[in-house]
Parts: structure tokens; sequence; C-alpha cells
């Protein structure tokens, strides 16, 4: 009895030791496979983040070279040029188009006008004589380059405000009627004086001021000839009075850049015929999200 109940004593401790590690291993088992069910479950989530994160990246990145996308212009007759990155349709564009047909708000005024270290009417006001600070620089170049070829220009009038341009249009509607004037003159709004970046240049000794003869003058001829390579574009040209609205004025230039200018100038287009094209580089600049 002593032997068997030692036998059995000697049993049960051992199927007691068996179960126990039998349990321990499934216990730790279990443990270790929760724990690395963990592993995975935290690895999949970092690998899920760091694609969403790949993917935010990767179409940030895409609108970015959307945006940075160059777009390009080509008037007939001229060489493509790379559409500057401005909403055209806004007053203080560079591209503005200001015309009969687009007129800016009368309320608007450039922040940056100052009188250009170039000649000027001092017997006009401040104002007149100020342009914006964006083409001192072009109209220095400018004078520059016509001085070197002995040509002593100036400006005759530059900024105007809305205000100004009502004085102007009224005193020669006063003396040749409302129609005549209005294809002399512009009406407050529809003056490209208004935005700075217009100018009518002159002879220093002022003459043919205003007047048709400059562009028999030398520096009206040079003018013609050299003033869109400095990034200015006669704006009124003879025989394009139907399109511009304006009779000729061989004196009257505008800012556009040298691209632009030299484009016009290129093909024979004004800025009012080369809108349309405008108006699409505009378009495609918008849909990039650049402006
Ligand atoms: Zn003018």
């Amino acid at each position: 009895m002593q032997t068997a109940k030692s036998h059995q004593n000697g049993l049960f401790p051992k199927i007691t030791t068996i179960f126990v590690a039998f349990l321990v291993i499934g216990v730790v088992s279990y443990a270790g496979y929760l724990y690395i069910s963990d592993q995975d479950s935290n690895y999949n989530d970092q690998i899920a983040t760091i694609s969403r994160q790949i993917a935010v990246k990767s179409a940030e990145s895409a609108r970015e070279a959307k945006r940075k996308e160059p777009v390009y212009i080509t008037l007939p007759g001229a060489k493509t040029i790379r559409a500057i990155v401005e909403d055209y349709s806004t007053d203080n564009s560079t591209w503005a188009l200001v015309s009969k047909t687009h007129a800016i708000s009368v309320d608007y005024a450039p922040s940056d006008l100052k009188i250009p270290d170039v000649a000027t009417r001092t017997d006009k006001s401040d104002a007149e004589r100020s342009v914006r600070s964006i083409i001192e620089k072009p109209l220095i170049n400018l004078f520059s380059a016509a001085s070197n070829a002995g040509y002593q220009l100036m400006i005759g009038s530059g900024y105007r405000s809305a205000v100004l341009q009502k004085v102007y249009f009224d005193s020669l509607a006063a003396s040749v009627g409302d129609p005549a004037a209005n294809q002399a003159i512009a009406r407050p709004g529809q003056s490209e004086h208004q935005t700075g970046l217009a100018v009518d240049l002159s002879t220093i000794a002022r003459n043919c001021y205003l007047d048709n003869c400059f562009a028999q003058t030398g520096d009206g001829m040079w003018l013609v000839n050299n003033a869109y390579k400095y990034g200015f574009t006669l704006r009124y040209p003879s025989g394009k009075e139907l399109i511009t609205g304006y009779q000729y004025e061989s004196w009257h230039f505008r800012y556009v850049g040298v691209d632009l200018a030299t484009a016009l100038h290129d093909s024979g287009l004004t800025l009012d015929d080369a809108w349309t094209y405008l108006v699409k580089a505009d378009a495609t600049l918008r849909q990039n999200g650049a402006i």
C-alpha cells in the first residue's frame, strides 16, 4: 500500500507538472502569438501610414509641378514666348488690356508710383511725371540706348489718375465734341496711363509734341524700331485704328516686357489683337493652379 501510494503520489505530481508545463507552453505561445500579431498589426499600420504620406506627398509634388509648368504663347510670325505668371484680368497686371472695351476700375491707382530717373516734363505734376517703379529700369535702359544713338527723349506724360483723365477728356470734348474727343483721348477708366505702365514720349525740345510728325523725327523713328527691345510697344499704330479704337499715336508706348513687346513687334499685332492668345494662357495658368 505504501509502495502503491508512493507510486500514486509520485505519478500525480508528474501529470500535474506535465499539465502545468503544457499550460505554460500554451500560455507563452498564445502570448507570443498575440505579441507577434500585435507587432504585425503595428507594422501594417505603419506601412499604411507611410503609404498615405507618400500618396499625399506625390499629389502635392504633382500639384507643385503643375503650378510651375511653363505656359507658352506663340503669336503668328513671332517666336514662342513664356507667359508671365500673373492674372492678366487684374488692373495691376503687366499685361492688363486697358481699352474702350476693357476698362479698369476708376478707383485703381498703382501702389508703386515714382518719378523715374529719366527726363520728364518738370512743368507737370509729380503724379503725371510718375510711372510704376517696375518700369523705371526699362525706361532708363531705353533712354540710355536712345541717347547712345544721339536722341534725347523725355516723358511728356506718365501716370494719370481717372480724375485727371476726366479733366483732359472733358476739356477736349468741350472744344471738339464728345465723338471726336473719344477718338483722340480715353475716357476715365479706359486709359493706359492709369496703369502707370504707359508713357507719352517726346524729344527733349518737344518738337512735334503729341503730334504724328513726331514719327518723322529721328527720335520717333528710333523709337518705332527699338522701343520693343526694352519692353515697350507702340500701342496705337497707324492702320490699327479700328482695332485699338484710337487714332495713330506715334508717341504713346506701353510697357509689357521685352518678350511680349518683341512678339508684338515681330507679329505686327497690337495688344488688342494678341489678347485672345493671352486670355488662353491666363486660363491655362489658372487651370494649373499658378494664379
Ligand atoms: Zn498716351
